[in-house]
Order: structure tokens, then sequence, then C-alpha cells
């Protein structure tokens, strides 16, 4: 390891530590402070008006404990909030103002914070958080992840949303994480207040640029939609293809609710799991084929950037020229072996790859196993190449781009044979929408081996392989995620779907 490297990675440990050990010290200082207030303030604190000097006393005493003075008034407004004591906090910062101490963004933001929990907004309280947004806005130029988001949802509280969108503008220009938070509340409000026009844009922004809104957005869409009874299947639809397109799985909460709601209005709508890929509920098998358009659009890009775009991450371009030259020659193929995963999947993995190339054999299938060069003697020993088309990539070579490639190449209808879940093309096809179209041409294309009963291997559409919302007659089957948190994570659990019927 060079000098410059140690000394970085070195710099990264210490740094991981410190923040780790600030974070565990504040988390304990909290604990102990909060406990040294309920003894010594206990009957202070739920007063509904506190002096001056006893605020005072009670700063001192926080600052005494062994906290950093800096942190001294965001640690209090913290225990505060936890202690539910919503008031008392703003009546501390308040003190603070008005007493001229330092008032840090990071004190601002925890007011606002317990502002986000206060159930009745006064007057005073508007002007407070109007005077900040103006403070903020003013006075810097680039604003804080929490600070804006906690800005927004306070902004949206008192009605000002076009003064929220300044924020979220403001954040976005200088910095490129997603607000989702502030596009959630944003969202909300405005369904809420009637604008669902708007609301609608700012939703598709979140589908395009972020991983959608939470659960309060979409209970509003609902809410809002519900209002009219001719409208409402359409909407509740549209929102499933969105979730659809932009490969979307909602929460546990967001679901229940539909399945309630939807219910309501005639559906029949239940939780369900999935055998293989059959619904134990309406007992229909979930086979999606893309549209022609969307085979096409997927194919294009997916040729491009799988392997044309990738050269040097792929092999080299000897190799590349050389299979693509091979491809062309011998395409189309109606199945591409991962031929290394099924050699590998267990220790009888030769005699596999033979039993099933001898069953496409007989089916007539014309098939192509791409794999490693150091299988290729094997292959020749147990006589199978006159069984298949074979294509051997160097043994540095990624085999996964090759494999998509040659069933691009193929058409809409060739099957891959793979347990691998491809997940690092992601990167390959930077698109969301294209990655929903990657999904669901992998759920309709990509089969796999599991083991059944009699410890045989078999081929099944079983996982691992992504959810993804499907639409098949009156049905939508819709896979969910326990919160809201990561609504595109990898997805192979097959006891959490929902079966919406729309017509039973
Ligand atoms: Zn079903």
């Amino acid at each position: 390891m060079n000098v410059q490297l140690r000394q970085i990675l070195y710099i990264k440990t210490a740094q991981l530590y410190t923040i780790t050990h600030k974070l565990m010290n504040t988390k304990l200082a909290i604990k102990n402070i909060s406990e040294s207030l309920e003894e010594k303030f206990k009957d202070v604190l739920v007063q509904p008006k506190i002096e001056k000097e006893t605020w005072e006393s009670i700063r001192k005493h926080v600052t005494e404990s062994s906290i950093h003075p800096s942190v001294v008034d965001s640690v209090l407004l913290t225990v505060l909030k936890e202690k539910k004591l919503v008031d008392t906090g703003i009546s501390y910062y308040q003190f603070l103002a008005k007493n001229n101490y330092d008032l840090s963004v990071i004190t601002q933001t925890y007011l606002l914070q317990l502002y986000e929990e206060k159930r009745i907004i006064e007057k005073e309280d508007k002007e407070c958080i109007l005077n900040l947004y103006e403070h903020f806005m003013n006075k810097y130029t680039s604003f804080e992840i929490n600070m804006s988001n906690t800005l927004v949802k306070n902004l949206c509280k008192i009605g000002e949303w076009r003064k929220a969108i300044n924020v979220i503008q403001k954040f976005e220009t200088n910095d490129q994480s997603f607000l989702r938070q502030a596009y959630n509340a944003l969202i909300s409000y405005l369904y809420d207040c009637g604008e669902a026009d708007k609301a609608y844009k700012y939703l598709l922004i979140t589908f395009k640029k972020g991983k959608g809104p939470m659960e309060h957005a979409y209970t509003s869409y609902l809410k809002y939609h519900l209002k009219d009874k001719n409208t409402v299947n359409g909407k509740i639809e549209e929102l499933f293809s969105l979730w659809r397109q932009y490969g979307i799985n909602p929460s546990e909460q967001t679901i229940l609710e539909y399945i309630a709601a939807c219910n309501d209005l005639g559906w029949s709508a239940k939780q369900t799991k999935l055998e293989g890929l059959k619904c134990t509920v309406c007992q229909q098998e979930l086979l999606q084929t893309l549209s022609d358009e969307d085979y096409e659009r997927l194919c294009k890009v997916a040729e491009q950037k799988l392997l044309l775009d990738n050269l040097y991450n792929v092999s080299n371009p000897t190799e590349i020229k050389r299979f693509i030259s091979f491809i062309n020659n011998g395409k189309p193929y109606d199945v591409v072996i991962d031929g290394l995963n099924l050699i590998y999947c267990n220790n009888s993995g030769y005699i596999m790859l033979q039993q099933n190339l001898v069953q496409h054999k007989k089916k007539g299938k014309k098939v192509l196993v791409i794999g490693r060069k150091h299988i290729e003697c094997m292959i020749k020993k147990l006589n199978l190449k006159e069984l298949a088309d074979y294509f051997f990539v160097d043994n540095l070579s990624k085999d996964d781009p090759f494999i998509l490639y040659a069933a691009f190449a193929s058409g809409k209808n060739a099957k891959i044979i793979s347990n691998d879940l491809m997940r690092q093309h992601k990167f390959a096809i930077d698109d969301v929408e294209l990655n929903a179209l990657f999904k669901r041409w992998q759920i309709s294309q990509q089969y796999t081996l599991e083991k059944d009963e009699q410890s045989m291997k078999k081929l099944t559409k079983k996982a691992p392989i992504d959810a993804i919302v499907h639409k098949q007659l009156n049905y939508w089957h819709i896979p969910y995620m326990y919160n809201s948190s990561q609504p595109r994570k990898r997805h192979t659990v097959n006891d959490n779907w929902t079966c919406f019927n729309m017509r039973p």
C-alpha cells in the first residue's frame, strides 16, 4: 500500500471514529440530560410560562454536563421534543432569541422541527416561520438538507407552498440530493388544498428524480380522488401504472390503505403470496411480455450500453468484435445459457448442462451457451459440442453482458437461463424507466434453476427475480415493502404481494 493511500485511509478511519464517537457521546448526553432534567425541573417544564431566570438556570444545568457548549441549545431542544414538550421548546427558543444568544442553523432547525409537531399554528408561530424563511433565503447561498426539509414542511403547514418551492429550488441548485421529505410534504399539501394539477406535476418529479413520495402523499392523492366517484378508479389505476413505469414498490402502510379503499369501491383486493409466479388468490400466473415498442427501446439501449459503450470494462475490443460477428452469424437463439452459472451451481453441473441441452435439442430449440475459456476442454470431453453453439469468453471478462447481448440480439422471445440477478447492470441502464422495463423483461424471459423435492434441479420461474407491479386482464398484482425507505430495493420475497381485482 503506498504512503498516500495509507494516509487517506488513516484520515478516513479517524474521521469515521470521530463522527461515531461524537454521535455516541451526544446520544448518551441526551439520555443523561433528559434524566437529570426530569429529576430537577420536572414540574417547571410543564408550566405554561417559564421565567427568564428559570431558563437561565436550566441552560446552566445543561451547560455543566459534559457536552460541547456549541450544542447545548440543540440538545436541550431535542430533549424537549422527545418529551413532547413542544410549547416549552418553542418558549425556550424565544427566550434565546429575546436575550441575544447565538442562534445557530442547527438550533433554528430544531425549532422548525418542533413546529412540525405543533397541532395549532398561531399567528406568532406563522410569523416566526416566515421570518426564518426570509433569514435563510437572504443569508445563505446554499441550504442544509435537514433545515430545507423542515422549512418546506412548515411552509406547507402555514399554506405558503410557493415559498416552499423556492426552498426546494434553492437547495437543489447547489446540492444533488433529492429532497424527498420536502416533496412529500408539498405534494400532500397541494392535494389536501385541491391543487391537484400542481400536486401531480411534483408527484411525477419524485418518480423521475427520486424514489417517489412517501405515505403522506399517497394518502392525500387517494383522499383527493375519492371525492369524485366517477374518476377515482381510473386515478387509482393511474398511480399503479406510475409504480409500474418507474419500478416502485409501495410500503405496506400505503398498500393496506389502498386495499381498504378499493374494497369500498367494489373491487376485490387482498394480500397474497406467490407460488413460483402464480398468485395464490386469483390462481393466475404472472407473466408479462413487453410491448414491441418497449422491447425495441430496451433492446437498443441494452445493446449499446452493456457492451459497446462499456468495452474495456467488460472485455477488450477484439473479443467484443469477435463476439458480435459470432452472434450476427448464429442468431436468433431460442435460449441463451449462462454456462458457468449452470455448471457451478452444484457438483453435477456438467451433467445438468447436458440434460438441459438434450431437452432443448429434442424440442428443436437453438441454444447458445456462454462460458469461460477454462470450461471448453470439459465440454469437448463430454461431447456436448454438437448440442449447442458455444462462445467462450476470456477468463477475465465479465460474462453477463455477453449473455444479455445475445438474448436481446435474438429477439423478444429469447430466454436466458441464469441464477444471476444481473444487478450490476443497473449502472449500465441508468434510467429509472428503462430499469423498470429491464426488470419486466427479466421476469418474463429469465429462468432460474431451483431444487425440487427430489433434490433434482429443474428450471423454474421462481425467485430470485425482481418484483414489479403487474397488470393482467382486470387484475393488478403489486409487490410491497415493509416501509417506504427503499421502494426500488431488489425484492425477492414472494409473500409480500397484493392482488387487486377491479371487476370481481
Ligand atoms: Zn391474483
